[in-house]
């Protein structure tokens, strides 16, 4: 299997990398509560496994997996055990640093998946403030906003509370499907803290969800790669 994680490249290897225009995918996650059923790396753990996917399933041109941001921004989860959170300036300053530092390497073209909702705002604005600020490309997916996945998670979710949610049907589902291990379906029930309902999740639904995630990754990446992902962003080029 090809090497696709960043860290176990050695320093020639990223020479060939820059010379053929590798993608950087940054996945940013979250530690933090998942109800009683679920573990705290829910969130890292799914942005991580796609990515990695996704990058093996692509050969015509090279994709490296850094390793994930595995604290994001996560106030609101700070009444319940094991939660990690960073102050907002703190983590939009982290990935801005990541994402320079790679800049600095001569990749230009940088995604960041990431995976947990109160991230989200953060992580699409580092796209403007990335081009305007450091003069480096990016862009930004939720993995359960890139095209046709939401309606891959609509035609096998049962419940009606909410989207994604938190710790409910799509996120346990997943998490069935990658690290059966680490859940516990008995406590599989709603409590503060979550936002939906788990007790539907199965792991055939999370492989759905999953390959619809990889495959949705894929198509961006190739999209990216061609330029045609970027024709559609040239509104960044008029604020330069
Ligand atoms: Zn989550």
């Amino acid at each position: 299997m090809k090497k696709v994680l960043w860290q176990e490249l050695r320093r020639s290897e990223f020479e060939k990398a820059v010379e053929a225009d590798a993608i950087i995918i940054i996945p940013v996650g979250s530690t933090e509560q998942h109800g009683n059923h679920l573990p705290l790396n829910t969130d890292t753990n799914c942005c991580f496994t796609i990515a990695q996917r996704a990058a093996q399933s692509i050969d015509e041109f090279p994709i490296l997996v850094l390793a994930p941001v595995w604290a994001g921004y996560s106030p609101h989860h700070m009444a319940y055990p094991g939660t990690i959170t960073l102050k907002y300036h703190t983590f939009v300053d982290l990935l801005t640093q990541v994402a320079a530092s790679v800049h600095a390497h001569g990749f230009k073209k940088i995604l960041f998946l990431n995976a947990h909702g109160g991230n989200s705002a953060i992580v699409a604005a580092m796209r403007t403030k990335l081009a305007a600020e450091e003069g480096t490309n990016a862009v930004s997916y939720n993995y359960w906003d890139m095209p046709s996945v939401h309606e891959k998670m609509k035609a096998v979710c049962q419940s009606d509370k909410g989207f994604i949610g938190h710790a409910a049907e799509i996120e346990t589902s997943l998490q069935l499907y990658l690290q059966p291990e680490l859940v516990d379906m008995g406590a599989a029930v709603w409590v503060p803290g979550l936002w939906g309902d788990p007790s539907t999740a199965t792991p055939d639904k999370g492989e759905t969800i999953f390959n619809a995630a990889v495959n949705a990754l894929v198509k961006l990446l190739r999209e990216y790669h061609s330029g045609k992902l970027e024709d559609r962003l040239k509104w960044r080029k008029e604020i330069l």
